[in-house]
Parts: structure tokens; C-alpha cells; sequence
């Protein structure tokens, strides 16, 4: 064939296959699954529409937003995420929305913050002394240390700092006092305004690329032979190419191509990250969801975090109607529980939080997602730019979230694809 071959059809593919057919490029992408948008995708059950973990667009750039937005448009909202720990709703971000807590513990978490270390942030490069610097460590211990075991299946000791940029807000002393006092009404969340298709679920921020795109579905990559530039599927069939665009995760690619160099199989061996489940929930009832989304400390509940489809769109659940899905995330070293276990237990959790009782549930589903998030342990960017340079030499041009092996949300892994193309 002549033009481009491109290996995923999640966001990071269909953008390089729209711009390159912009540009009078041929591509043809080829994806595992039944279903094209990767991540970006999602699935329906009895009218109830889950996506692939929560997923929400905050692109900075506004001809990117009106793209995302298409002809049905998007709603926009102002994150107040809540949190819950040991029986108590807190606002989001916690360290400065003490003030549904004990009062013993209000004054743990004040006098340690007034007695943290004093230290530059920049000169710290694990994340357990970036957090007792930040909050102190009695907040520290009780809530991000455990969020973190939750969220990325690690300690907080194990991961370095260099990702945090402005995902983690750091008070000071005035707003923690104030928020120990009273609910806070401003929204301190990193984006101010997050945005969501009023129609069809996330993966419509790409119904204005995808159209006319030549998409072959169940289509997995097992071998990729360079010399020949040949590409072969579980399917026996193979296709040739001219240029080899791959979304695929860094882990997984290599497992396919011939003779590769020890240095660069172990340090793809260094590579980290976190797999999980989707447990998607739907019910009779029109009021169960009352977070946009909540996060949850608690370690004997599983779930880190759950989000109400119904409340980024209601679009996304049958009249009358609302829905859950709660994420539980694991890292991909551990022994993953089976999914009817991790199912019961967080239904039952649940319940005794108080969301729901089994009897509201409609539709009850849990799904796998091997690939969530990168992990940031020590020595991530040197080994991902040894792997990434070994496949630029051979020709392959690596991008999206896996293929660079960053923290990338969905308008970056688009402007990947815009670049590459
Ligand atoms: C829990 C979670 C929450 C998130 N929330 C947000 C959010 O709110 N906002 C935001 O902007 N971003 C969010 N993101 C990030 C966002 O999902 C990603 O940045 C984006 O979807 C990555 O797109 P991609 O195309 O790079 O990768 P993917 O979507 O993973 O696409 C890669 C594709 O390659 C396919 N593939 C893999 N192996 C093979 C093979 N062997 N052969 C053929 N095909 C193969 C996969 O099936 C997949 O379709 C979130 C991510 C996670 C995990």
C-alpha cells in the first residue's frame, strides 16, 4: 500500500488519520477492538451509556473546543468534585475543605500543616516528602498516602514528582483555616470549566474526524517486521506500509518486533503503570448521582473514584433514570483480584455509603481496562526515551498516551496526532 498505516483507533489515531486525509494523505488505521475511540470510547447497556472511565474536555485552545463540540454541542461544567472519608462528604480538593471533620482532627492536620517542613518543592524528587512538605503529615498520611495506593497502586514513596505540575492544589495557611470553618464555594479545581457532548457520550468530541476515515476494526497488531514494513494480525492477514504511525502501548509493541536490543527490552521492562476496572452501575431511580464526580480515601472501599454519567449528560441514561461507575484501579505488577469479587464488594460498599440500595439498580457491569495510567517511578524518562528512540530508528512513530508514555488527556493525544500527521 502507499500512505499511512496507523496502529489504534483511539483519539491519538483518528487525529493523525483526519489531519494526514487533510493533508491528501492516505491512511488506513487498524484497531483491536469491535469499536473505535480507545479510551474515548464507550459502551450501552439498556439505554444506559457508560464510557471508558471518566471523561471530560478541557482543551485550552478554543478552535479545539469548538471542534470537541461539533453540531450537538457540549455542556459545560464547574467541577465541585466531593470526597469522602470515614463516613464524612468533604468538597474537593479535602486539605482545604476540613470542615465537615472531627474537630480532633481538624487540629491533627492544622498544627501539622503549620509544623511541615519548610522546602522548596522544587528541590523534592519523591512525592511521600512532596506531600508532607505541602500538607503536613498527619493529612499527608491519612489522605493523599492512601489515595495514592488506591489511585496509582503504589506508596507514595515509590513515585517521583516531576507529574504533579497543576494536578495537586496546594493551600495556604489562610484557606486552610477558612475551609476548616466552612464549606468553601470556590472551585479550586486545575480546570475551572470542563466540557461534555450533550450527545452520543464522550467519544463524540471525534464525530467531526472520523467520518470518511478508513477504520478496520478487530484488527490486533502481533508482529511488526521493519525491513520488510509489514505489519500481521491475530488474523493471519498483513498489511504493508509506507509510514507506521502506533498508538500502542510502549510495553506492547516491542513484544512485537524482531532482535530487540536487551538495553531497550529491560528498560521497557522499567515501565510502569496502573490497569482497572470500570464497575457501571444504572438505576430506577432519577437521584442517586449527586457528584459530577467524588473520590473516595477509604482503603476497605474499593473504588478511588466514581462519576455520574447521567449528570455529565442526560443523555447518557434512559428518562427517570441516573447512573454510577466507579473506577478501581490496580498497578500492573499486582494480583488482580476477579471481577465478580471486586464487583460484589464494591456494590456492597456502596450500599453502605449510603448511594443506593441493590434494589435501585437496573444494570449492573464490570469491564478491564489493562492500560489506565502511566506511572511516574523513578527513572521513567530515561528508559521511555531509550525505547521511543529505539522505534524512531526503526521508522516508528510513536505518539498518544501509551506510545509516549506520558500523562496525556485527550486534547494533547489529538494534537499528537495533528503534529505526527
Ligand atoms: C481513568 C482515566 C480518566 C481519564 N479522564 C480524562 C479526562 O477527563 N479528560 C481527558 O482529556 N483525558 C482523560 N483521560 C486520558 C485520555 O483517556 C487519553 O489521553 C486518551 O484517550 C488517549 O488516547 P490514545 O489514542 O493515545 O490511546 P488509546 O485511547 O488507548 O488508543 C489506543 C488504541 O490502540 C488500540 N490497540 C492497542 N493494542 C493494539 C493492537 N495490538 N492492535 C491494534 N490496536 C491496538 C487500543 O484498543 C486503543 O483503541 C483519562 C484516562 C484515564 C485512564
Amino acid at each position: 500500500m502507499s500512505g499511512n498505516l496507523i496502529l489504534g483507533a483511539g483519539i491519538a489515531g483518528i487525529s493523525a488519520g483526519y489531519h494526514a486525509k487533510k493533508a491528501g494523505i492516505r491512511s488506513v488505521i487498524y484497531e483491536k477492538d469491535g469499536d473505535w475511540g480507545g479510551l474515548c470510547g464507550n459502551f450501552t447497556i439498556n439505554g444506559f451509556r457508560f464510557d471508558r472511565f471518566v471523561h471530560f474536555s478541557f482543551a485550552p485552545d478554543a478552535a479545539d473546543r469548538k471542534f470537541f463540540a461539533g453540531t450537538h454541542g457540549m455542556y459545560e461544567h464547574v467541577p465541585f468534585p466531593g470526597s469522602y472519608y470515614h463516613g464524612c462528604w468533604l468538597r474537593h480538593p479535602a486539605q482545604n475543605n476540613l470542615a465537615p471533620l472531627s474537630p480532633s482532627e481538624k487540629v491533627n492536620i492544622i498544627a501539622d500543616f503549620i509544623a511541615r517542613p519548610q522546602k522548596s518543592c522544587e528541590d523534592i524528587a519523591q512525592y511521600d516528602e512532596w506531600l508532607r512538605v505541602q500538607y503536613g503529615s498527619y493529612f499527608a498520611e491519612h489522605f493523599p498516602f492512601a489515595y495514592t495506593r488506591k489511585y496509582w497502586g503504589v506508596e507514595a514513596s515509590e513515585l517521583e514528582t516531576r507529574w504533579v505540575g497543576v494536578r495537586m492544589y496546594s493551600p495556604d495557611l489562610r484557606q486552610v483555616l477558612k475551609g476548616s470553618y466552612e464549606t468553601q464555594d470556590e472551585c479550586f479545581y486545575f480546570a475551572k470549566k470542563m466540557f461534555y457532548p450533550r450527545k452520543g457520550g464522550f467519544r463524540s468530541i471525534l464525530n467531526g474526524c472520523r467520518e470518511g476515515l478508513d477504520i478496520r476494526l478487530n484488527k490486533k497488531v502481533v508482529h511488526i517486521d521493519v525491513k520488510r514494513r509489514e505489519v500481521t494480525f491475530a488474523d493471519g492477514s498483513s498489511a504493508g506500509y509506507e509510514r507506521l504511525i502506533s498508538t500502542l502501548p510502549l510495553p506492547e509493541i516491542v513484544t512485537m518486533l524482531d532482535d530487540v536490543p536487551r538495553a531497550v527490552r529491560e528498560a521497557v521492562s522499567g515501565l510502569h503503570h496502573t490497569c482497572g476496572y470500570q464497575v457501571s452501575l444504572g438505576f430506577h431511580r432519577p437521584d442517586v448521582a449527586k457528584h459530577l464526580w467524588f473520590y473516595i480515601y477509604d482503603e476497605d472501599i474499593p473504588p478511588a473514584r466514581v462519576y455520574s454519567p447521567n449528570l455529565k449528560s442526560p443523555d447518557n441514561v434512559p428518562e427517570g433514570c441516573s447512573a454510577l461507575q466507579a473506577e478501581v484501579f490496580y498497578d500492573h505488577r499486582s494480583v488482580i483480584p476477579p471481577a465478580g469479587d471486586v464487583l460484589e464488594k464494591t456494590v456492597t460498599a456502596m450500599t453502605g455509603m449510603g448511594l443506593f440500595d441493590k434494589k435501585d439498580i437496573a444494570v449492573c457491569d464490570i469491564r478491564f481496562e489493562p492500560y489506565a495510567n502511566i506511572t511516574f517511578t523513578p527513572g521513567i524518562y530515561e528508559k521511555r526515551a531509550l525505547v521511543r528512540h529505539y522505534l524512531k530508528s526503526l521508522g516508528i512513530e510513536s505518539i498518544g498516551r501509551f506510545g509516549k508514555w506520558d500523562y496525556v488527556w485527550t486534547h494533547q493525544a489529538f494534537a499528537d496526532g495533528r503534529e505526527t500527521a
